[in-house]
């Protein structure tokens, strides 16, 4: 009853969706290449209940190619069966499918297609440094835009799309940039006053509007001002230009900021954080909107609704964890939601032109091409008894997965605590929502009588060979090294004995370096140096973070999170020092050498703080193989996760899903998309 109000059918101009739950658009890295991926993706939303599920950004030309990404395209007819595709595959389940046209402009580098990109105004490309910059356009490419726009509008139409936007959020999107002041410098009809900026946006909705002429709705994605970061709009303007468009589309959807504000991380940003943005636009318009907050909470939902903010419940991140979000509100079993860390793996994929994967969700980018399903396993293979060593994000995937299929698992963990790295991970600022990996899986594994856990059990090859498992998952994790071993340095380094040497493990696990001056050296470069820098920076340690690469937390630029590390950094009086490696360490100072020219110097510090390279912790699993000999009922030994291969949370969720998956089962054939040949 309380949750009733998420559930009401809400009208969106021709087109009724069937809840408030609305999968905004959003990147996957399978795009055009692997388009039976995406739908198959997109799909399963569908059937998790979402009541609108939409397509990443579309690009409606060649002139607005975002090579290397790798979006949508309907760039000619050619492309409309595979994103047709798409649409079929949610309408399978019963949603609306939503489709985001886009011209890039001048976001769009155009590497691919060569066309020398354009914009408002001569400026180079925005969001990457290509040496390349955009022409100004001339009132007959502003018609061409126009006559684009529509071609790519009747392709998405005849593709069976319910739902086409029209894009001008994110920093990205020729449209956006007209509004923009900054980048819109003109001095014709579409430049100057905001009435001559938003030109062009009326313009395009215009023609969107005609051509759906009912079969259609038009919806409008609008980057706010009155976020966290600067946006084209201000806050007037913003109130301005939706009051001024009011009656054009048939939804508003509100972005605040870049999408790095956007779609920003749980260590930078709560949930709800849009809220401040979007609040009180809703009252300018009598169509309804759609926004986002990472929302994994039934009630603040609700709150968004009551409250008149929202009237749609948008959500990227939340759908790609629980893409079964909708459908287990609707059911009640709100303990099994899997909510979304806010880690930002997911847009990873996006940036690395990699299948989207998720560190909550391991079935995310793998139902096409591995048949995986978030809720659904099949059935067991055998009678078989499996035991699984390790409570980490491994083992309890693992555990979870396999007692789901039918199996009768143990799990035995050292500790008196599930979770292994993310429970000592979430205890370090900023990363509190990480728990949710562990709490997650424990609360289905509670629901399940096929899964047995004993703590504070700590299993030896003799316990293991004792019991009559038939088969065994080591998932023991990995350590970090204190040999200095690492990207920069395969074969380690010289330490002087009596220097301090400590590492994450060590840190996590309460030791603090004695004395004030700690170096910490990142040659991990994803967010763990930069969290224990901060850490111990908090603490009152002076320290100084030192990393051969050009930038702090360098990776990290995947996840949308490099600024805003690198400003917490300086923000917590942290010493930083990038492309330097170290060279050796004695007891009070540490020596260096620059990258590109080798030149030493010595750095004060009472310890060293070491994030190098971790080692697998795989012992068991070495014993048991190399007591085969030994074995009477096991059949198969396999280390998984990062007693496998050290690698992120992520990763390590996965394998314990790809070893429940694969137990008693042939490995599935890669399955890829193959691109046709043309003729
Ligand atoms: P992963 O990321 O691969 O899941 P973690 O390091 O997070 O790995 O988790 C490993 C877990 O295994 C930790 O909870 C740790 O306490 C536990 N563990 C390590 N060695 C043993 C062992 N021999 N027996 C039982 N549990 C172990
Ligand atoms: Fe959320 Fe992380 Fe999954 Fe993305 S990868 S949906 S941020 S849990």
């Amino acid at each position: 009853m309380a949750y009733d109000v998420l559930f009401e059918p809400v009208p969106i101009g021709p087109v009724v969706a069937r809840n408030r739950f609305f999968q905004v658009p959003h990147c996957n890295g399978m795009g055009y290449r692997d388009p039976s991926a995406e739908a198959a993706m997109r799909g399963v939303k569908a059937e998790g209940g979402w009541a609108v599920v939409c397509t990443e950004e579309t690009e409606i030309d060649p002139s607005s190619d975002l090579t290397p990404s790798i979006e949508l395209r309907l760039w000619d007819d050619r492309d409309v069966p595979a994103v047709a595709r798409i649409a079929d595959r949610i309408h399978e389940h019963g949603a609306l499918a939503g489709i985001e046209l886009v011209h890039n402009g001048p976001h769009a580098a155009n590497l691919a297609s060569r066309i020398p990109p354009m914009g408002p105004s001569a400026l180079p490309v925005v969001g990457s440094n290509h040496p390349v910059q955009a022409r100004a356009m001339t009132l007959a490419d502003i018609a061409a835009l126009r006559e684009m726009h529509r071609a790519a509008v009747r392709r998405a139409l005849s593709a069976g799309y319910d739902l086409i936007y029209v894009y001008a959020g994110h920093g990205y999107c020729l449209l956006e940039h007209f509004l923009s002041p900054q980048h819109n410098q003109r001095s014709d009809s579409y430049g100057g006053s905001l009435r001559n900026r938003a030109r062009l946006l009326r313009e395009v909705l215009t023609d969107t509007r005609e051509l759906c002429a009912g079969r259609a709705a038009v919806a409008c994605r609008l980057g706010v001002g009155g976020g966290a970061e600067e946006t084209a709009l201000s806050v007037a303007e913003t109130r301005e230009v939706v009051h001024e468009l009011r009656d054009l589309p048939d939804l508003w959807d509100f972005v605040a900021g870049p999408w790095s504000a956007d779609s920003n991380t749980s260590r930078f940003g709560p949930e709800g954080e849009h809220e401040q943005a979007v609040r009180g636009l809703k009252s300018l318009t009598d169509k309804p909107v759609v926004g986002v907050g990472r929302f994994t909470s039934p009630d603040a939902m609700v709150r968004q609704i009551r409250a008149g903010v929202l009237d749609f419940i948008g959500a990227a991140r939340p759908s790609i964890a629980d893409p079964f979000l909708p459908a287990k509100i609707r059911d009640g079993r709100l303990d099994e939601i899997r909510e979304c860390i806010g880690c930002n793996i997911c847009v990873s994929g996006d940036h690395t032109q990699s299948p989207i994967r998720c560190t909550q969700n391991p079935s995310m980018g793998e139902e096409w091409r591995r048949g995986w399903h978030p809720e659904r396993l099949r059935p067991k293979g055998s009678d078989t008894s499996v035991l699984v060593v390790g409570a980490g994000p491994a083992g309890l995937e693992a555990a979870m997965s396999l007692g789901r299929r039918g199996y009768r698992v143990t799990v035995t963990e050292r500790s008196r605590v599930l979770g292994g790295r993310v429970r000592r991970e979430a205890a370090l600022p900023g990363l509190a929502a990480w728990l949710r990996v562990a709490d997650h899986r424990a609360a289905i594994i509670d629901k399940l009588d096929t899964v047995d856990i004993y703590f504070e059990s700590t299993m030896t090859a003799s316990d293991v060979l004792e019991h009559g498992f038939s088969h065994v998952a080591v998932a023991t994790g990995s350590r970090w090294r204190s040999d200095g071993v690492g990207r920069a340095h395969p074969l380690g380094l010289p330490i002087d004995p009596a220097a301090q040497v400590l590492t994450p493990d060590d840190i996590m696990a309460g030791s603090r370096p004695r004395g004030r001056r700690v170096l910490v050296y990142d040659d991990d470069h994803y967010y763990l140096g930069a969290v224990l820098a901060e850490l111990l920076a908090l603490e009152g340690f002076a320290v100084e973070l030192v990393t051969p690469a050009p930038s702090v937390s360098e990776w990290t630029a995947n996840t949308m999170e490099l600024t805003k590390i690198r400003r917490r950094v300086i923000e917590a009086g942290i010493t930083v020092t990038t492309n330097r490696a170290l060279v050796s360490l004695a007891p009070d100072s540490v020596r260096t050498a620059c990258v590109f020219t080798g030149s030493e110097l010595d750095h004060p510090g009472d310890a060293v703080l070491l994030l190098t390279a971790r080692l697998p912790v795989d012992s068991l699993c070495q014993d048991l193989l190399a007591r085969q000999g030994e074995w009477d009922q096991l059949r198969s030994v396999r280390a998984i996760g990062d007693a496998f291969a050290p690698s992120t949370i992520a990763a390590a969720v996965w394998s314990g899903r790809e070893y429940a998956e694969t137990l008693d089962a042939l490995p599935d054939p890669f399955r890829r998309e193959i691109t046709g040949l043309d003729h």
